[in-house]
């Protein structure tokens, strides 16, 4: 529903900002939320970006604090079913580090975030429609660091370098990745695991490593209508991208610097890409990351796309917040 209206018009691209609650440690610290709701079943949202000022956003839904994973999943949906009918989709989760993108796009095992809940739609709607299609679904599990693909699912030990290639017929892929051919949702939770456990590997600190690499779920759909023999195959990514925060030049040195070199290319080349979409520009400029080449197939075309705007309530996460919401006017 939510992509047929105005389609036309407005393309197909959508921004939803979702805020967490305050946490703890800045309750006891004193923190102040700058996140004004009043607007939000409208979509608008206001920062107060002084005592006196407001400044308002216009996105296409807005979570409050108090929207729980299933809130956010009932509008994310549609978009989700779409891709049984043909469609590729991508998801991605933007905003800070600390703001949520995990907890959306993850979840934790009592909460369930977007990436279960679309598997588990996928396989009620897979079986509903039985008597017409068969479905074929598997999934992989992908990181992007510092401009490198790693495959998450990947028991071999030798790491070999994997690159991005064009089939004959356009589509793109990743030679050699494991495609995990999953038939029921029992199995899906402990794939998802398999891949989020796999990001820790080789790094000393996991948290800073997650949030310096894009974590992507794709999900590759191949559909065979029983009737009339047709084949499709459609891919749905799910991205958890990198924080999107500047750190403060002196923290940057050496391999932080180039790590945060990468960050803010593929971000940017990912802001490039909608907003040239959006703008029905000529040219895309997908090459210029790994992330966004990686995505090709699923941003532009009749393809849908879906960003979750991650932000923080607090008075001290402000300047990120209205960077965060920037980035997301410049590509809506
Ligand atoms: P990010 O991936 O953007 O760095 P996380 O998803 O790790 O952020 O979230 C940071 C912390 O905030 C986690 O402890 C997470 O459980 C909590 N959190 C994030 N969003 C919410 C929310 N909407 N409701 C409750 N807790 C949340
Ligand atoms: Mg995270």
């Amino acid at each position: 529903k939510l992509f047929n209206e105005a389609q036309e018009a407005k393309g197909n691209i959508r921004v939803f900002c979702r805020c967490r609650p305050l946490n703890k440690g800045e309750i006891a610290a004193g923190c102040t939320t700058v996140v004004d709701f009043d607007a939000a079943k409208d979509g608008s949202l206001g920062i107060l970006t002084a005592a006196s000022s407001k400044k308002s956003f216009k996105l296409d839904r807005v979570y409050t604090p108090k929207d729980d994973q299933v809130d956010v999943f009932a509008d994310a949906s549609p978009m989700v079913i779409s891709v049984l009918d043909g469609y590729n989709v991508c998801i991605f989760a933007y905003g800070q580090t600390g703001t949520g993108k995990t907890f959306t796009m993850e979840g934790t095992e009592q909460n369930r975030g977007v990436n279960y809940r679309t598997l588990e739609k996928l396989f009620d709607i897979a079986r509903e429609r039985s008597g017409r299609f068969n479905y074929d679904i598997s999934v992989s599990v992908l990181e992007v660091y510092n401009e490198q693909i790693r495959d998450l699912l990947s028991t071999s030990p030798t790491s070999k370098k994997l690159e991005i290639k064009q089939a004959s017929e356009g589509s793109h892929h990743v030679p050699g990745i494991v495609e995990a051919k999953v038939d029921n949702i029992d199995q899906v939770w402990t794939v998802l695991q398999a891949g989020s456990n796999a990001r820790a590997i080789g790094s000393n600190n996991v948290n800073e490593h997650s949030s310096r690499s894009h974590c992507l779920l794709c999900i590759t759909v191949r559909a065979k209508d029983l009737i009339n023999g047709d084949c499709t195959k459609s891919k749905l990514w799910l991205v958890d991208l990198a924080g999107s925060e500047r750190l403060a030049k002196t923290e940057v040195q050496g391999e932080r610097l180039k790590e945060a070199q990468n960050i803010n290319r593929s971000l940017s080349a990912l802001g490039d890409v909608i907003s040239a979409l959006a703008n029905k520009s000529s040219h895309i400029p997908y090459r210029n990351s790994k992330l966004t080449h990686l995505l090709q197939d699923s941003l532009g075309g009749d393809s849908k796309t879906l960003m979750f705007l991650q932000i923080s309530p607090s008075d001290q996460d402000l300047g990120e917040t209205l960077s965060s919401l920037n980035f997301a006017t410049r590509v809506r």
